[in-house]
């Protein structure tokens, strides 16, 4: 049964669902990061480590740099043509069901679990196990895991390091707390491959990549006495350097760094959408700026799809950043 006002499960309630369930789907969002993957992944093999069957559900490609994670090669955008009535489809890191985008075919709200660690998660699933201080959803996961009582063998706790440096991005975010820590260094001496991690996520780059960098750092502007920083990048761009959306990920966070910057914000005019990867410092909250344009995300890092022209785009996302009180 659902209840009629939803709330936060504890995870007694949802090992409960999960012992009762033998089929899952592990569903990732688009634009998948390591969080979203790794978090399910985990989960996938702590499940099947019971016997349980398992999928890995996610409308886009696994990233590159995000294909060494255990199981990653088992991950695709159909589904298997003979799941069961009851398959239990666990949503990791999305405030939103639609997050997973528009090839999943129609859940059931009765057969969503959703888990998840976003400011405004919107509480979709039958099963709602959102831990907003939790720095990453494989964090959240963890918490699972050990009600479970599931061996952290080195595979998971690879993926839910890989969870952890994504959303601290590498330690270094202010959700890096010492519980973060902690949990890191348990993960490691249970074999999480630290070094594969930083090195696929963090430090080798595409030559690519870098050319972009430089095209997107080249159109920058600064609003607001220079507080606010601002670039895009759009089809003629990702051509003329031969990177592709992938390149793009990280860079709002250079546009952050800038000396002076409180926010920033990396509009991404690719194959006829416009992204809005908004950035900030702790100076104001970002997540309640994108939610005005019908986003979300957390209060230093969010983004949002704008439907309109991209200098529409520039003026409706300031325009929110200032009610927001830039
Ligand atoms: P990014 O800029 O890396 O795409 O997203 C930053 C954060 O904002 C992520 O935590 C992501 O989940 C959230 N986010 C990005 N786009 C959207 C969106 O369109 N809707 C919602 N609800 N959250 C978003
Ligand atoms: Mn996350």
């Amino acid at each position: 049964m659902i209840e009629s006002t939803p709330r936060v499960a504890s995870s007694a309630e949802v090992v409960e669902e999960l012992r009762r369930r033998s089929s899952f789907v592990m569903v990732s969002h688009v634009k998948p990061d390591g969080d979203t993957l790794g978090a399910g992944l985990a989960l996938g093999i702590a499940l099947k480590r019971l016997g349980k069957s398992v999928a890995y559900f996610q409308q886009d490609n696994v990233p590159r740099n995000l294909r060494f994670l255990p199981e990653a090669d088992l991950v695709s955008r159909e589904l298997p043509a003979d799941l069961p009535a009851d398959t239990l489809y666990v949503f990791c890191d999305m405030s939103d069901w639609r997050r997973a985008g528009e090839h999943l075919p129609p859940v059931e709200r009765e057969n969503m679990l959703d888990i998840d660690h976003h400011l405004g998660n919107s509480l979709f699933g039958k099963l709602n196990f959102v831990l907003e201080s939790e720095c990453s959803t494989g964090t959240v996961v963890m918490h699972l895991l050990r009600e479970l009582g599931a061996p952290i063998d080195e595979r998971i706790a690879t993926c839910i390091l890989a969870t952890i440096m994504t959303d601290t991005g590498g330690f270094m975010h202010s959700n890096t707390t010492p519980e973060a820590l902690d949990l890191a260094a348990e993960l490691m001496r249970k074999g999480a491959d630290k070094e594969e991690i930083t090195t696929e996520i963090f430090l080798r780059k595409r030559v690519a990549a870098t050319r972009l960098l430089g095209r997107i750092i080249d159109a920058m502007r600064f609003e607001h006495g220079g507080r606010y920083c601002y670039s895009f990048v759009d089809d003629a761009m990702l051509a003329q350097t031969a990177a592709d959306g992938e390149d793009t990920e990280d860079v709002v966070n250079t546009l952050l760094g800038q000396e002076g910057v409180d926010v920033a914000a990396l509009f991404k005019a690719i194959e006829g959408e416009i992204r809005v990867s908004l950035r900030s410092n702790g100076a104001l909250n970002v997540a309640a700026a994108a939610q005005r344009l019908g986003g979300g995300g957390h209060f230093r890092a969010a983004g949002l799809t704008f439907d309109g022209a991209l200098s529409d785009a520039f003026s409706a996302v300031e325009a929110a950043l200032i009610a927001e009180g830039l």
